[in-house]
């Protein structure tokens, strides 16, 4: 089954996410200590007529890691040239992207907790020296071939912060946690999207929306879409509450942006009484990647205490129990 609330990237991206995309500070809604930060040092490179120092931005997928890069890009007047870790399999794959930048060019890597060792080592001059150290051939015979890079800046995002080397971590200049967005930043997101569509959402239907998506821009994106196709067949100019929820219902979004996986956590959970799951229990009975529970499952439920880690595993917050009382489940039989 498709999980409404799931992160996905690219096949967006293709194809309405583009447009979305916010391209200035002004459309950049929320994450304001962030932009602030940002916007000081960008003026000081800018003044200083240097590049800007590494960026590292860490959070859950969908905060707009991504789009910030391209933000900081277009402030900073530069080209910016994307990419993946797993994506830079050898250490010519580098050399390549290293020796086409331009002086104050940005390189954006995704997911670089993924990076392997190897590439990892030849980064290290790369971002420290702008020089490049690569090995050409093996053994007695090899040599190493040193090149001069421009300076450039990498703004590296990932989702797991507590997975990067520290040689690596220690690197960047610059470090932002991102932070989920409250409803009243994520119905600003996507009452602005919604004119973009040119399928205008009302006040209290943005709201409703911002309410169902677990703190998420493209979650939050991704359901106006959806709604937006209800609207769309029902012949209806602009998106009522009545029409979000509605919508957001059929789709098995629950009122707290819950869907089925996070509600079968939380279950998991809380017929576990106060007794801590480990993450590869909780795998095996959501039939889900250990990682992606990390990811993506467990951070918004942390953020709004339904759950706490800790050192014996995850347990299930008062919060959690509460919500199900409230939701009709009889406490008494969860605990059985
Ligand atoms: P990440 O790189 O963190 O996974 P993205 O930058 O791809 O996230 O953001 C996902 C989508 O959400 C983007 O396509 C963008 O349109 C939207 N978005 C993200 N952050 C914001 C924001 N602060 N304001 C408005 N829209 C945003």
């Amino acid at each position: 089954m498709e999980r409404m609330v799931e992160i996905e990237r690219f096949d967006e991206e293709a194809s309405y996410e583009v447009t979305l995309r916010p391209s200035s500070w002004d459309e950049y809604i929320g994450q304001e200590k962030i932009k602030k930060n940002l916007k000081v040092f960008i003026e000081a490179s800018k003044k200083r007529e240097e590049a800007l120092d590494h960026i590292l931005f860490f959070g859950p997928p969908g905060l707009g890691k991504t789009t910030i890069a391209n933000i900081i890009s277009s402030e900073m007047n530069a080209n910016i040239k994307t990419t993946a870790a797993p994506m830079i399999e050898k250490a010519g794959d580098l050399a390549a992207l290293l020796t086409n930048i331009e002086e104050g060019d940005i390189l954006f890597i995704d997911e670089i907790h993924r990076m392997s060792p190897a590439i990892e080592e030849i980064l290290y001059p790369a971002m420290e020296d702008f020089r490049l150290d690569i090995i050409i051939g093996s053994g007695p015979a090899a040599q190493t071939v040193k090149i001069d890079l421009p300076r450039f800046t990498l703004i590296g995002a990932t989702t797991r912060a507590g997975m990067l080397s520290n040689p690596l971590r220690e690197r960047f200049g610059m470090h932002f946690r991102m932070q989920f967005y409250t409803p009243v930043e994520l119905a600003k997101i996507v009452t602005q999207a919604s004119h973009k569509l040119e399928k205008i959402a009302k006040d209290d239907a943005a709201k409703e929306m911002a309410k169902r998506s677990r703190g998420t821009p493209r979650i939050a994106l991704r359901l106006l879409k959806r709604v937006r196709d209800f609207a769309e067949v029902l012949d209806e100019k602009e998106i009522s509450l009545e029409r979000a929820k509605y919508a957001l219902d059929q789709l098995g979004v629950n009122s707290l942006g819950f869907d089925e996986q996070d509600i079968q956590l939380l279950e998991l959970l809380v017929a576990a009484k106060n007794k801590p799951m480990g993450l590869s229990t909780i795998g095996a009975a959501l039939s889900e990647d250990e990682g992606t529970i990390e990811d993506v499952l467990e951070p918004y439920l942390i953020a709004n205490g339904y759950i706490e880690r800790t050192a014996r595993g995850r347990i299930a917050t008062q919060k959690s129990y509460e919500h199900f009382k409230l939701s009709g489940v009889d406490k008494g039989q969860l605990n059985e």
